[in-house]
């Protein structure tokens, strides 16, 4: 892939084609690197959790046996391990199959308040230990897949958790505009710095791992966000600063054309 056409010849059309044919070889080998980078980013995730698990199994085998506490700490360690993995390898074959167009992405007329307010409700019984304030008074309507739209705000809602104290406050909000149907999720944890925000969306991602010490994830989250958003010709924007907090806006087409405003009345 590294062999590239070159032409000096006079012919017009053959440089024009020359051009197009390099620049898709371009695209391709760019395509294979991100392909590769992929896999061998993913097979590193993998690692760790495996030497964990062996570790403790081993652990079991040599002072388990005689040791309940060892090996209640090892089983703890093992289990939540597998789980850290199996949470991997979901979002692994989400983004996979996001990559080869096989995900089934089933669109209806859908509200987003009903969703919202879904979410809202899940995380009060949760009892998260953070306020949970929900502003939706406009009814927004949009096309959209139903699951994949709750998977969406669950992935914001998952990390306004993990990135503020108890007593934090997490904001929903829904409305609209005449075009579009937006739905926010913010809150006020530990924020992003500047220079990170460009690339939190990268597969793998995570902002300082030495801040976010304790704080399990996979950096995978907000590449499905965005792989959702993208599926739904919808955009994310982010706003943040550090200390103060984080809100991902979410916009969608609204369903159905926009209403013709009414024509004013003539104030006599
Ligand atoms: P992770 O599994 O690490 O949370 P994500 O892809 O969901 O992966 O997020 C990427 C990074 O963006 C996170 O590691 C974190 O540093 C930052 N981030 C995401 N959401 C928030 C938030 N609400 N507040 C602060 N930082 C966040």
């Amino acid at each position: 892939l590294s062999q590239r056409i070159e032409t000096d010849g006079p012919d017009d059309e053959m440089k024009e084609l020359t051009v197009t044919f390099n620049s898709m070889i371009d695209r391709l080998e760019n395509s294979f690197q991100r392909q590769n980078q992929f896999i061998s980013d993913a097979s590193h995730e993998l690692r760790t959790p495996i030497s964990v698990i062996q570790g403790y199994a081993n652990l079991i085998n040599r002072w388990g046996k005689s040791d309940p506490d060892i090996l209640q700490e090892s089983i703890d360690s093992i289990l939540s391990e597998t789980e850290h993995m199996s949470a991997l390898i979901r979002k692994l074959l989400f983004l996979a199959k996001g990559d080869q167009n096989r995900m089934l992405v089933q669109k209806k007329v859908v509200s987003l308040n009903e969703v919202a307010g879904e979410i809202v409700r899940e995380l009060e019984v949760l009892e998260v230990h953070r306020q949970i304030l929900f502003e939706g008074k406009d009814k927004a309507e949009v096309w959209a897949d139903p699951d994949l739209l709750k998977q969406l705000l669950w992935i914001y809602a998952e990390n306004a958790l993990k990135y503020t104290k108890e007593g934090g406050v997490i904001t929903i909000r829904v409305w609209k505009d005449k075009k579009n149907a937006f739905v926010s999720v913010g809150d006020d944890g530990v924020g992003i710095t500047q220079e990170h925000l460009p690339r939190i969306f990268d597969r793998f991602y995570r902002v300082d791992p030495s801040r976010n010490k304790g704080i399990s994830g996979t950096g995978l989250g907000l590449s499905i966000a965005k792989w959702i958003i993208d599926s739904h010709l919808g955009q994310i924007f982010v706003e943040s600063k550090a200390g103060e907090g984080t809100t991902f806006i979410n916009q969608f087409p609204l369903t159905g054309k926009p209403k013709k405003e009414a024509p004013k009345k003539d104030s006599q």
